[in-house]
């Protein structure tokens, strides 16, 4: 069977402004949760929504997203 990385905690998006180049990659995977401010930066706009998935953190090319771990 097919292993994938487990979710993890959804409330943690942490992006690097210095390492995001506002190639638009994860804001355009992820529309509910993440936007471009008004620097051609990726922020997480609505945070709440995010599940946890990491296609965010996966595709960014600059490795600039950490979905942060579930410490529970
Ligand atoms: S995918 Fe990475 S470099 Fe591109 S906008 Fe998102 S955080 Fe920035
Ligand atoms: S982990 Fe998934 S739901 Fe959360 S911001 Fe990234 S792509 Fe969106």
């Amino acid at each position: 069977m097919l292993e994938t990385t487990p979710p993890r905690n959804s409330k943690n998006i942490q992006i690097n402004k210095s390492w995001c180049k506002g190639c638009g990659i994860c804001t355009g995977l992820c529309t509910k949760v993440l936007a471009m401010d008004g620097g051609g930066k990726a922020i997480a706009a609505n945070p709440s929504l995010c599940t946890g998935c990491r296609l965010c953190e996966t595709h960014c090319p600059d490795f600039a997203i950490s979905i942060g771990v579930d410490v529970n």
